[in-house]
């Protein structure tokens, strides 16, 4: 039963877990709604209406027209998913196309990204302000670049008295949404904005920049990555801009769906386990085995689930194949991404048959296996905004052994003495990504292995702790709450 809201919230991003997915972003907005619901908030999600969008959603009507929307027509639709209201941007002429999100079948992203997201931002400020069939919302709540004009449409053309209140979070300060100058005069907002104290930056239009000067409240996704963020190494430019609003600066940690991860329960594993019978893993290490042309043996096997991105750390992980697998230990990889990480990895592969495997390719039920199979989850990963493998990797018994950055430092904690003796380690960390920090940290992660009583109680203890939405879900509901008593 979903319990009385008297709090309405506009969700708006361009990925939602299971219906567009390309990372972590997806997996947030598809669990939001549900997150937040219990402290009395309806959390309606606009997505754009990409062709797997609009074939998942049975039962829909048309809510709005708009003849031109930045140029093209365009429709809000209604419809429901997981019996929660949701509203598409039904716009062919922007997302009608086969490929990605945000990239052509090629790899190449979409020459009209910026158009594309525009005129979705643009529709997110009109639907949250009721002006697009929808009755209005109380917050719109942006999610990345690609949401971050939304702030700025809602500050230039909706009058103040009935505007909606904004957060934007980010995900991830890599992807900003930068785009030239011209193409500020497609956006129809008035003259004012194109000013530093509107959507300009450094001569451009700066989407991310936008939504994080106009929204009321920004938020990213761990407490240790909005305090990295303030530094140029990770600010990435727009430090100062959040130095200057960090009174407006919160970090909220990513939950997990813990119905679709929840290894007791989990159809895509071979065979299901809890925390007190982790020996049934073993059958779940047979399978990875057999799906990656590993030999079968006991040792410690390690997995890696991720784009294939410098950010990710993976030219370092290759440098420490050899020596990964000199100690004993085996890898299976699961990734996409850049094709020279693609190569390193498998001339690593074919240096190491039946130590190293490696799947190029997106694959959710695999993901799944391979947390519940190998041993642990290694992400070495330079800058982290929260991460959730390692997250993953604590629920299924796969130990994490990760970059002390962001989020995976707020959520793993290290088996150094004094955590072990307490029964408190659930993880390994280390730092600096390099060649020595991640081969120590995989020699230190060895050892531990092949300590049975300190490994089981490491497993044990990622499995007991509550990485559910239940804390996350309550801080986002209590900050939509202080904005709106406030506005
Ligand atoms: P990011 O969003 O930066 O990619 P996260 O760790 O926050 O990183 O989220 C990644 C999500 O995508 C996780 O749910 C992970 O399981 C999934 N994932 C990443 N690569 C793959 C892949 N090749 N196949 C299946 N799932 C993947």
């Amino acid at each position: 039963m979903i319990p009385v809201s008297d709090l309405s919230v506009l969700s708006v991003a361009s990925e939602c877990w299971p219906l567009v997915k390309t990372g972590g972003l997806a997996d947030v907005v598809g669990a939001l709604p549900a997150a937040v619901a219990p402290h009395g908030v309806a959390m309606t999600r606009f997505l754009p209406g990409y062709p797997a969008v609009l074939r998942a959603l049975p039962r829909k009507r048309t809510l709005f027209r708009y003849d031109s929307l930045l140029g093209a027509p365009a429709r809000i639709i209604a419809a429901k998913h997981d019996e929660r209201p949701i509203l598409v941007l039904d716009a062919p002429a922007y997302f009608d196309r086969d490929g990605g999100p945000y990239a052509d079948p090629m790899g190449r992203d979409w020459f009209d990204n910026g158009l594309r997201f525009a005129a979705f931002a643009k529709a997110a400020a009109d639907v949250a302000a009721g002006r697009a069939g929808a009755k209005r919302f109380d917050v719109l709540h942006a999610h990345d670049w690609q949401s971050g004009l939304a702030p700025a449409y809602l500050t230039y053309t909706v009058d103040e008295a009935v505007r909606p209140v904004s957060v934007m979070t980010i995900h991830n300060m890599a992807f900003q949404g930068f785009f030239a100058a011209d193409f500020f005069g497609r956006l129809e907002l008035p003259r004012t904005a194109w000013s530093i104290e509107g959507v300009e930056y450094h001569g451009g239009v700066g989407m991310l920049k936008a939504g994080v000067k106009l929204a009321d409240a920004i938020t990213t996704v761990s407490p240790g990555y909005a305090e990295e963020i303030k530094k140029p190494q990770f600010g990435m430019g727009l430090e100062g801009l959040i130095l200057g609003r960090q009174d407006r600066l919160s970090g909220i940690v990513n939950g997990i769906d813990t119905q679709a991860w929840n290894p007791a329960t989990d159809q895509a594993l071979a065979a299901p386990f809890t925390a007190g019978t982790l020996e049934a893993r073993t059958t779940n290490k047979r399978a990875v085995e057999a799906a990656f042309g590993l030999a079968e043996e006991d040792g410690p096997l390690f997995t890696v689930i991720t784009r294939l991105t410098w950010q990710k750390g993976m030219d370092v992980l290759i440098e420490v194949i050899d020596h990964l697998v000199g100690l004993g230990g085996r890898l299976a990889l699961l990734g996409t991404g850049d094709a020279a990480i693609e190569a390193g990895l498998h001339a690593a592969a074919a240096r190491h048959p039946g130590r190293v495997g490696i799947r190029i390719g997106y694959d959710e039920a695999l993901a799944h296996l391979l947390q519940g199979g190998a041993d642990a989850i290694l992400v070495p990963s330079r800058f982290e905004p929260c991460g959730l493998t390692q997250l993953y990797g604590l629920a299924y018994g796969c130990v994490p052994v990760v970059a002390r950055t962001g989020g995976l430092g707020d959520t793993v904690i290290d088996a150094n003495v004094a955590a072990l003796a307490s029964g408190a380690a659930t993880g390994v960390q280390f730092s600096p990504v390099s060649y020595e920090g991640l081969s120590d940290a995989i020699s230190r992660t060895i050892r531990l292995f092949h300590d049975p009583a300190k490994w089981r109680s490491i497993q044990r203890a990622g499995m007991a702790a509550d990485f559910s939405w239940a804390q996350s879900g309550s801080d986002y509901a209590a900050l939509y709450r202080r904005l709106k008593e406030r506005s």
